[in-house]
């Protein structure tokens, strides 16, 4: 029966709590037995209750797969971390698009064409951020630059 009366709908609803408290508690128990071995799972992982709760996670999920499952230079598997890196830079027109295209779909572009390895990988937001920042990521070891110091510094500065 509707309520236009916040308050009658509350005390509705507890009158119905005690009256049915034990069979939800029953209920609320058998869901947590059954799930409870989910409990361990992120919720990108194939058997948690919520994966592929949306199409936009089941698709990185893919890329992620196909791509080696880590980011290729830390080793980071935590897929939240995870990106997928243009290792060219990001550009215009690729994919027959007229924009830079991202996300979701990039990972749909990428998948069109069977996850092409040459001009992408994955990266961790750590490391994908250096390199764009830095134009090397402070995990590889330090090559001696053409100045022969030794040192990285910022490109541009
Ligand atoms: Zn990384
Ligand atoms: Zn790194």
């Amino acid at each position: 029966m509707p309520y236009t009366n916040r308050a009658d709908r509350l005390a509705c609803q507890a009158r119905y709590y005690a009256r049915n408290c034990s069979r939800l508690r029953a209920a609320g128990r058998a869901y947590h037995a059954k799930h409870r071995e989910c409990g361990i799972l992120r919720p990108e992982e194939p058997n948690h209750p919520t994966y592929c709760r949306t199409s936009r996670l089941r698709i990185k999920q893919e890329a992620i797969a196909a791509y080696g499952g880590k980011c290729q230079c830390c080793g980071e598997t935590q897929g939240d971390f995870l990106t997928i890196d243009h290792i060219n830079g990001r550009q215009k027109g690729e994919f027959g698009k007229t924009y830079k295209v991202g996300g979701e779909e990039l990972y749909r572009c990428l998948k069109k064409r069977g996850w092409p390895k040459d001009a992408f990988r994955l990266l961790c937001m750590n490391c994908n951020f250096a390199l764009g920042k830095f134009g090397r990521c402070p995990h590889t070891p330090i090559v001696v630059g053409e100045n022969g110091d030794g040192l990285y510094t910022k490109s541009g500065g």
